[in-house]
């Protein structure tokens, strides 16, 4: 009998760094300051200087993160926001919140990213922003999408929730366009203990924007500019994201190393199509995503050889009942999200997987038949 193989264990980063984030909670929760402390402050230099940024600032979650990017540049009702049809659901969530307009533009089947050939034809003259999603790790490709915004006077926000660490030409994920938005959820490349996000930019006019909109639209206590938003990054999560960027390249790391096994033991198996790289990017392995004809059987396959799979993500947006027919989303056919969705699976992958657990996903794929 196999031991199983789980897909993600997120109690793995605490047993690494058990004391470290014991004595940074223990550290807040003594020190009175919960909300807007030293520790946010902290961390929002430690995570811009991650991102060779000038400006990051803490946020309540990913969501938030981009909502409060597109409210800062001024997107609104009757705008309308580029975005890929295969996306989580929060980018465009991000958009309807705001009463703009979602246009999604199809992916490459071979990146799941959003295809740049295809943006142009999306643009009118209502378009804002561009919102190119990195998707499993993997940077966009961000020239060609940012020299389209440029000749379109377009905004560019990248949704990098999935791709902390990622790299499109050496240069780090978070300043490939006007600004950026993370996400810490638990499940994330850095994951804090409950939820939490981060807005990245090197323009100091939208970082003291969303720095107003995440507090009541406030500088100054109880002096409101603006219609604002409660969306704070606390100092209990600041202190122990702090505990963990400090980890973070090394996991990539280890991700990456994960990868690279996971492509060579599994090149020219015919079952499976594996992710293509492009070779001037350096995903940061959020996801390891496969496709494969028979996704049920596939999955039951593993299953039965105690390695856990998942679906990242079973329904396209504009399937979604909060989208189909809500007349937010401009058309309703988007075959190759459809084609992506029917057919991709996830195994696990992740800075805690032992070296024995990456042999038994392997082998476990290895012996799988159509
Ligand atoms: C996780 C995620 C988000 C949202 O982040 P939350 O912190 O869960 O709100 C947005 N976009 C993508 C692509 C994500 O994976």
């Amino acid at each position: 009998m196999n031991e199983s193989v789980p897909f993600l264990d997120v109690r793995a980063t605490y047993s690494e760094l058990r004391a470290e984030l014991d004595n940074a909670a223990i550290g807040v929760l003594q020190s009175g300051s919960y909300i807007l402390g030293s520790e946010l402050k902290a961390f929002e230099q430690e995570f811009a200087t991650f991102c060779n940024a000038d400006y990051a600032v803490g946020v309540g979650n990913g969501l938030d993160a981009l909502q409060l990017i597109l409210k800062a540049i001024g997107v609104g009702r009757g705008d309308e926001v580029i975005v890929p049809s295969n996306t989580f659901i929060a980018t465009w969530l991000a958009v309807s919140h705001l009463g703009a307009t979602i246009v999604p533009v199809e992916p490459k089947i071979e990146t799941y990213n959003i295809d740049p050939s295809k943006i142009e034809a999306a643009i009118t003259s209502r378009t804002k922003v561009i919102v190119p999603v990195h998707l499993y790790g993997q940077p966009a490709e961000m020239e060609p999408i940012r020299k389209i915004a440029e000749q379109n006077r377009l905004f560019v926000v990248e949704d990098a929730a999935q791709s902390h660490g990622a790299t499109y030409n050496g240069v780090p994920v978070g300043i490939l366009g006007h600004a950026a938005g993370f996400s810490f959820y638990p499940g994330k490349n850095l994951g804090a203990f409950g939820d939490g996000g981060a807005v990245v930019t090197n323009s100091v006019e939208i970082s003291a924007s969303v720095s107003r909109l995440r507090n009541y639209g406030s500088e100054n206590k109880y002096e409101h500019l603006e219609i604002g938003f409660n969306s704070r990054l606390d100092e209990m999560q600041a202190a122990l994201l702090r505990v963990k960027l400090r980890r973070l390249s090394k996991w990539n790391e280890r991700r990456t190393n994960i990868a690279k096994i996971y492509l060579n033991e599994l090149k020219g198996f015919d079952a499976f199509i594996l992710p293509q790289l492009s070779e001037n990017c350096k995903s940061a392995w959020h996801l390891f995503v496969i496709r494969v004809q028979d996704r049920v059987a596939f999955q039951r396959h593993m299953e039965e050889r105690g390695v856990a799979t998942a679906i990242h993500y079973p329904i396209p947006p504009h399937i979604q009942k909060a989208y189909f027919n809500s007349g937010m989303v401009k058309g309703n056919s988007f075959p190759i999200s459809e084609k992506i969705h029917r057919e991709i699976v996830s195994v696990p992958i992740g800075p805690h997987l032992r070296d024995d657990q990456v042999s038994q996903v392997v082998g476990a794929m290895k012996s799988y038949r159509e």
